[in-house]
């Protein structure tokens, strides 16, 4: 069994918008995230995008779209020398109460039997605590990234945090290539 890396994809991969991305218009690469993800590629881990995309549910972009935004958005991985494993996406309203959309893990563990990962092994950045709470739930170790939503999202944050902060995609992926160079 493979550990995987969980990443959310908008706030991490690409910068998140208020209202949506909803056309490959929107779409605007985060500094350095594909460096870092070229970094990953080598790695022993699966890299697998878990993103939760409400705007199909509410009307605002077809699932077909949504689809078409991500397939590009891993093409654009691709060409600069990093790897996708598999996309999930959650086309879910919050009210559809799916089984998911996080911060339900219910991506993370469809994942985890599509591609026989070892979730004990497994990380999750995301930039939003509801990511964290997937994690959690799937028996991840969370990482939040300060992009995106990430800042405000710790400033609004109360109590203890169970998951590890990094500053970007960038730096947490640096700290995990090391963790894996001292298992090594
Ligand atoms: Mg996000």
């Amino acid at each position: 069994m493979q550990p995987a890396i969980f990443l959310d994809r908008d706030g991490v991969i690409i910068e998140n918008r208020e209202d949506y991305v909803r056309s490959w218009a929107d779409v605007s690469f985060i500094p350095a995230a594909l460096h870092a993800l070229r970094v990953l590629s080598p790695s022993g881990w699966a890299i697998v995008i878990v993103t939760n995309q409400a705007a199909v549910g509410k009307g605002l972009i077809t699932l077909r779209a949504a689809e078409e935004i991500n397939r590009r958005v891993v093409a654009e991985v691709v060409r600069h020398g990093g790897r996708i494993d598999a996309a999930y996406l959650c086309p879910h309203r919050p009210d559809e109460n799916c089984d998911c959309r996080k911060p339900k893990p219910g991506m993370l563990l469809r994942a985890a039997r599509d591609l026989d990962l070892d979730l004990s092994r497994s990380v999750m950045i995301g930039d939003a605590i509801t990511d964290m709470q997937a994690a959690r739930a799937a028996g991840v170790r969370g990482v939040l990234v300060k992009t995106g939503r990430g800042l405000t999202e710790l400033c609004s944050f109360v109590g203890t945090p169970w998951f590890d902060i990094a500053r970007d995609l960038a730096d947490a992926v640096e700290s995990l290539v090391q963790i894996e160079r001292i298992a090594i």
